[in-house]
C-alpha cells in the first residue's frame, strides 16, 4: 500500500506548466486522504477560479500515483478560486464596532475641530475611541491632538505587519500627516491616495473599538467617493458654515453618500461657526457668516440637524495647543457634549 509520504513525493515531479513549480511547492497539492473503501482521494487547490490547467495537472497528478500503486482507486478533487485558501489579510478594523465618517463640502469650516471633539466627548463617555485622519490635502489630527511628532511603528500580529497607531488622552490615532510631507498630497492622483489609505485603516492596530471616526478630505472627490465605498462606515457626520458657498458644496457632499450603491446613512449636519457673541456683551450673537444656513439647508434636504456651535476663541487656541477644547469644562465643550450625545444615541438605539 502506497503510502502518504510517497505521495508528496510524485507529486513533488508533477509540475504546473505556467509556473513551473511542483504540486508541493505551489501549494496547490492541499489534502490526501485514504478512505475505508480503501480510495484515494487528492484535493488539488488552484487559486485561480479558471486555471486552463487545472484539467491536465489533475490527469497528471492521478496517473502518476497510479503508476506507482498499482490498482490504486485514486480520486481527484479540483478546486479553483473561490475554493482556494485565499491570501491573508489586514483585519484592522475587525474589533470596530461603529464607524463614522465626518466630512464637509469644503475645507477651512471646522471638520477636523469637530472629528477631535466629538472623539474627546466619546471618550468621556467611556467608549473606546480611534481617530483615523484621512484628510491628504491638510492632516491636521496630529497637531490637534499634540502628537505631531510620533513616528509609527510596526507590530506583528499572526504574521503580519500593524502599525501601531499614537495616543493621546486615550485615544488611538493614526493621520496619512504621519506618512507624507505638508506638499505632497497635492501630486496625488485619485487611486494612489485612496490605496495608501485604505491600507492605514486596515493596517492600523486599532483593537478593540466602539467608535472609529474618520476625518475624511472635503469636498467630492474620487478619494473620497472610493473610501466610502470600500469601508463600511455606519454613518456620515456633515459639517457646514452658514454661508451659502459652504452649503452648496455640503448638499453635493451629501448626494454622495447618500448615492445608489453607497447608502450611507447621514447622521446628521452640525453648523460650526455658527455666531460669535463677544465677551463683554456675553448675551449678544453676531451672525457674521449668515444665519442658520445649515439648518435650513438640513430641512431642506431631510436630514436631521444636530447642532451648533459658536465661534469661540478657545476653540481655535487649544486646537493650537494640541489639547483639544472639549477635555476641559469651558464655554465651548458643551456644544460638542450635546452633538456627541445625539450621535450615539442614534448608532447605539
Ligand atoms: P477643516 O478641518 O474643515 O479644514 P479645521 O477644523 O482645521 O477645519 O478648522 C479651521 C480653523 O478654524 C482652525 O484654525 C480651527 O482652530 C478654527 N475653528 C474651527 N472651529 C472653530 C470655532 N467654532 N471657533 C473658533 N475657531 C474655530
Amino acid at each position: 500500500m502506497i503510502t502518504r509520504e510517497e505521495i508528496v513525493e510524485i507529486l513533488k515531479g508533477v509540475t504546473h506548466p505556467e509556473t513551473g513549480k511542483n504540486l508541493i511547492e505551489d501549494g496547490i497539492a492541499q489534502s490526501v486522504e485514504f478512505t475505508d473503501e480503501g480510495k484515494i482521494v487528492l484535493t488539488l487547490s488552484f487559486r485561480r477560479k479558471r486555471d486552463p490547467f487545472a484539467r491536465s495537472v489533475a490527469t497528471r497528478a492521478k496517473l502518476a500515483i497510479e503508476a506507482a500503486a498499482e490498482g490504486a482507486d485514486v480520486e481527484v478533487v479540483v478546486k479553483e478560486g473561490e475554493d482556494a485558501p485565499k491570501p491573508r489579510q489586514h483585519e484592522g478594523t475587525k474589533d470596530i464596532k461603529h464607524i463614522v465618517a465626518i466630512a464637509s463640502g469644503k475645507g477651512g469650516v471646522g471638520k477636523s475641530t469637530v472629528t477631535a471633539n466629538i472623539a474627546v466627548e466619546l471618550s468621556k463617555l467611556g467608549y473606546k475611541v480611534g481617530v483615523l485622519d484621512a484628510d491628504i490635502y491638510g492632516p491636521s489630527q496630529p497637531k490637534l491632538f499634540g502628537v505631531e511628532d510620533y513616528a509609527p511603528w510596526a507590530e506583528k500580529v499572526d504574521g503580519l505587519d500593524y502599525i501601531v497607531p499614537a495616543e493621546s488622552s486615550g485615544i488611538k490615532i493614526n493621520s496619512i500627516g504621519f506618512y507624507i510631507g505638508a506638499s505632497d498630497a497635492l501630486v496625488w492622483r485619485g487611486p494612489m491616495a485612496t490605496n495608501a489609505l485604505k491600507q492605514l485603516i486596515n493596517q492600523t492596530l486599532w483593537g478593540v473599538l466602539d467608535f472609529l471616526l474618520i476625518d475624511l478630505p472635503p469636498g467630492t472627490g474620487d478619494v473620497q467617493i472610493s473610501l466610502t465605498e470600500a469601508l463600511s462606515i455606519d454613518g456620515a457626520l456633515i459639517v457646514s458654515t452658514p454661508q451659502q458657498v459652504a452649503t452648496a458644496d455640503v448638499v453635493r457632499g451629501m448626494k454622495m453618500f447618500m448615492a445608489e450603491g453607497i447608502n450611507i446613512p447621514i447622521l446628521g449636519v452640525v453648523e460650526n461657526m455658527a455666531w460669535f457673541s463677544p465677551a463683554e456683551l456675553p448675551n449678544n450673537r453676531y451672525y457674521i457668516f449668515g444665519r442658520g444656513g445649515a439648518r435650513i439647508m438640513a430641512e431642506n434636504e431631510g436630514v436631521d440637524f444636530l447642532g451648533e456651535i459658536p465661534i469661540i476663541q478657545a476653540i481655535a487656541e487649544n486646537s493650537d495647543s494640541g489639547t483639544p477644547v472639549a477635555l476641559d469644562q469651558n464655554e465651548a465643550e458643551p456644544y460638542y457634549a450635546a452633538i456627541c450625545r445625539k450621535v450615539v444615541e442614534k448608532l447605539t438605539k
